[in-house]
């Protein structure tokens, strides 16, 4: 099977919509063995996905288009279909039903006759229900090109792509062409190339394929190969090849991953931030379930916020200043006195792009954590923008934070 993915959506390819559906896609049709060979993002016009669909039938025998399936004459995916393959569109009296009802629900009044072109399925096709939308997914077969073709169509918006490509398409794909590569993998918090080599290494001769995809939290790395027993085997050994710290298998997000250690062991964290002003807080909010481990943060971007709410000696401040290893440390420790938390992070550094001198430069950043009254501090040389430093240090700071923890496991 080669599958091809199309996206529908002026504001995609103006820039003012990311094209998150081609991310989840990619990344759970490559789980499943099926990686996508080819993408098109077309705007919202009859004749671009027109072409769009010729030049991907080209490649691929299964298309899966996202977008364009909403009420108005403008969402153009269905009849645009409909019309290339020359299948006729027939209303379904239970996916009428399925539009009154969700119109019902949400508006008063009766339901405009726009809304029932969305319950029509092409001929020999079927449906696939959504769950939190109105727009229903659609799919059929066609012989097209001397071959059989699958087509699947989406609704764009990402909230209502992502369940029903779990829930629907992958089941639907996977039937027709049974798994055949189990993938497994785990983040590793260092760049790419410190983290390839030695697993390929280590992995020499064993049947998995080794993949790594890097970010601002490390490298993930993925293995492939035909049997669970293989790779769970091959995820020891790379975890074991590497000298870095390591998430345990499966786990891709740090902060993540400490929520559920943190639970586990009936300990809580609080943030003391400087050059980060709130990103590490934001990490751990942003994830359900945060509220079990993680109490507060103090961005203490000044001086004075430093010394009088996180204790910081002022000693420290006029002999070593802000961007020191030792007030960093105290940044910790004063963070997790005043917030009573078991464990704390700090960061403390000159993010540029102004500000930095020979003895401290731009990307010079000092991160602690601290747990049960026990730190541990690293000096750090980022290089990047503004962001990518801040990036960086909230996913330094985490990963320290681990390392203490496991330390003292
Ligand atoms: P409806 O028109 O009923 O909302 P639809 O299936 O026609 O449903 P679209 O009009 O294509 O959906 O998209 C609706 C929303 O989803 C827009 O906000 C759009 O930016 C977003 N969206 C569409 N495609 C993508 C994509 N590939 N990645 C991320 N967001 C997307
Ligand atoms: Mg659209």
């Amino acid at each position: 099977m080669s599958i091809a993915v199309i996206c529908t959506g002026t504001e995609l390819l103006k820039g003012s919509a990311v094209n998150t559906n081609l991310a989840y896609l990619g990344k759970e049709l490559a789980a499943c063995g099926l990686p996508p060979a080819l993408e098109i993002t077309v705007g919202d016009h009859a004749s671009e996905l027109i072409q769009a669909i010729g030049d991907a039938l080209e490649v691929a025998d299964t298309l899966i288009i996202s977008g364009g399936l909403g009420p108005t004459t403008d969402d153009l995916t269905l009849d645009t279909v409909a019309r290339f393959f020359d299948r006729k569109l027939l209303e379904n009296a239970e996916l009428k039903d399925k539009v009154q009802t969700f119109w019902n629900f949400h508006h008063p009044g009766r339901c405009p006759k726009t809304q029932f072109r969305q319950a029509r399925v092409p001929e020999d096709g079927f449906f696939m229900p959504n769950p939190v939308g109105s727009a229903s997914g659609i799919g059929f077969e066609t012989f097209f090109g001397g071959k059989m073709r699958k087509l699947f169509l989406l609704p764009g918006p990402p909230h209502e792509f992502e369940p029903m490509v779990k829930a629907s398409l992958l089941p639907k794909l996977l039937e027709a062409h049974p798994q055949k590569l189990i993938t497994a993998g785990f983040l590793c918090c260092a760049g790419e190339s410190m983290v390839f080599n030695p697993v390929e290494k280590a992995l020499t001769g064993f049947p998995v394929e080794v993949a790594c995809a890097a970010g601002a939290g490390g490298t993930r790395i993925f293995l492939s190969g035909n049997t669970q027993e293989v790779v769970d085997e091959a995820l020891i050994i790379a975890r074991n090849a590497l000298d870095c710290p390591t998430l345990p298998a499966g786990e891709f997000d740090m902060a993540e991953y400490l929520i559920k250690l943190l639970k586990e062991r009936n300990m809580t964290v609080s943030c003391a931030e400087s050059c980060t002003g709130g990103l590490v807080a934001n990490r751990f909010v942003t994830l359900p379930g945060a509220s079990a481990v993680f109490k507060g943060s103090i961005t203490a971007y000044a001086n004075e916020v430093k010394s009088s709410v996180l204790n910081v000696p002022q000693d420290i401040l006029d002999n070593y200043g802000a961007v020191s290893s030792q007030c960093s440390e105290a940044m910790v420790k004063g963070c997790a006195a005043l917030m009573k938390t078991d464990c704390a992070v700090s960061t403390t550094g000159i993010a540029g792009p102004d500000g930095g001198t020979p003895e401290k430069p731009v990307g010079l950043v000092y991160v602690s954590a601290c747990v049960n009254g026990v730190t541990l501090t690293e000096e750090l040389r980022l290089r990047g923008g503004r962001r990518a430093i801040r990036e960086r240090a909230v996913e330094k700071a985490l990963t320290l934070l681990y390392t203490l923890l496991t330390r003292t496991e």
